[in-house]
């Protein structure tokens, strides 16, 4: 008779972000991603929910019940929250039965202070790691974007996500410019919400926006528009209407963001030592995260910048998949990379 016994997971990623957190196993792949959102009871501090269940108690939970998002702009902003959230994802992604404490390996803003990277690594020993590392973001997103960090050689990764966008320069295992500012999809989902109420006098969710902003958004005019049709609520009578929005609106909506996202990767490649700055050239500019997909982004910054820029492949998991990447070769990375607990 044989027995296959469940395997044992022993080394997870964690990419802590501020609209999705992932959870890499390494030879397994992805096998969490859910929301960056925490339910917590008003009365006695108890966190009630996280992950999926507690993103579905936003704007609907009752009185007494909050619904926090910790990772606001890439940065912690409850300590005590985002241990529950590591555990449960941690545990969650163990299964039940697992009692091998798990070697835990999670990605950091690059701007974080050592006081904050201490704070996820001791949540993360809280929450049930064995041993927790954390890295720097952009290092994890180029890792996972298949770029030999290692070498003397230049590389740009921009990483736009929820909260932030990220700009880093890295060469020989580490970042030598970079920048981060509060301005990327939530920004870009406002930016939307506030043109659509200007122009048709419309209230519409922030769901509504974001799906306006995925199905017909985009970072430059299209030839051939796309257009939609959105429902909300009209402000002067408060009853339910629709409008019609083009891409070519959504790009006039967003363009205020598009410029700071844009002033942010001029503003690293100004600080680029030439050397470095020629290599970009010839390699490209790398693009990861959920917001690099809207379309025609990278198009816009070759406008902008002259330099040719790649969505990465599956943008959406470089990070998670860096982290896996890294923990898999802690050899590797550990000296130059990592700081540890
Ligand atoms: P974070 O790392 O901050 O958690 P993610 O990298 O997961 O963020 O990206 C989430 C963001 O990406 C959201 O703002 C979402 O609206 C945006 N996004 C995801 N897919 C697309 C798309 N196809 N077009 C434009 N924006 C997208
Ligand atoms: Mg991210």
């Amino acid at each position: 008779m044989q027995f296959t016994l469940p395997r044992i997971t022993r080394k997870l990623g964690i990419d802590l972000g501020t609209a999705n957190t992932l959870v890499f196993v390494p030879g397994r792949g992805i096998v969490l991603n859910e929301p960056s959102v925490v339910a917590v009871s008003e009365y006695d501090n108890k966190v009630l929910a996280v992950g999926a269940a507690a993103k579905e108690m936003v704007g609907k939970a009752p009185d007494g019940i909050l619904v926090y998002k910790p990772m606001q702009d890439g940065v912690i902003a409850d300590y005590r929250v985002t241990e529950a959230m590591l555990r449960y994802y941690i545990q969650k992604a163990l299964g039940r039965w697992n009692i091998v404490k798990p070697d835990v390996m999670i990605s950091v803003p690059a701007g974080i202070t050592s006081t904050e990277r201490r704070a996820v690594i001791e949540a993360a020993i809280k929450a049930g790691a064995k041993s927790a590392y954390v890295v720097k973001e952009p290092i994890l997103a180029a890792i996972g974007a298949g770029i030999p960090i290692h070498e003397p050689c230049g590389h740009m990764v921009v990483d736009i996500g929820g909260g932030t966008t990220d700009v880093a320069v890295i060469s020989l295992g580490s970042i030598v410019a970079s920048t981060s500012v509060k301005c990327a999809g939530n920004k870009l989902d406002t930016a939307i919400t506030d043109y659509i109420k200007r122009t048709f006098n419309l209230a519409i969710g922030d769901r509504t926006a974001e799906e306006v902003k995925m199905k017909i958004g985009s970072a430059v005019p299209l030839e051939g528009e796309l257009r939609m049709t959105i429902k909300g609520r009209d402000f002067l009578t408060g009853l339910p209407r629709t409008a019609e929005m083009t891409s070519n609106e959504i790009v006039k909506a967003i363009d205020t963001e598009l410029r700071q996202m844009i002033k942010a990767i001029k503003d690293v490649l100004q600080e680029t030592p030439p050397e470095l700055a020629a290599d970009i050239i010839d390699k490209g500019i790398i693009m990861t995260g959920g917001s690099s997909q809207l379309r025609n982004l990278p198009e816009l910054v070759y406008r902008k910048t002259g330099v040719k820029a790649v969505l990465a492949e599956e943008a959406l998991f470089c990070v998670a998949k860096g982290t896996g990447i890294a923990l898999e070769h802690l050899d590797t990375y550990k000296r130059s990379i990592i700081a540890k607990r």
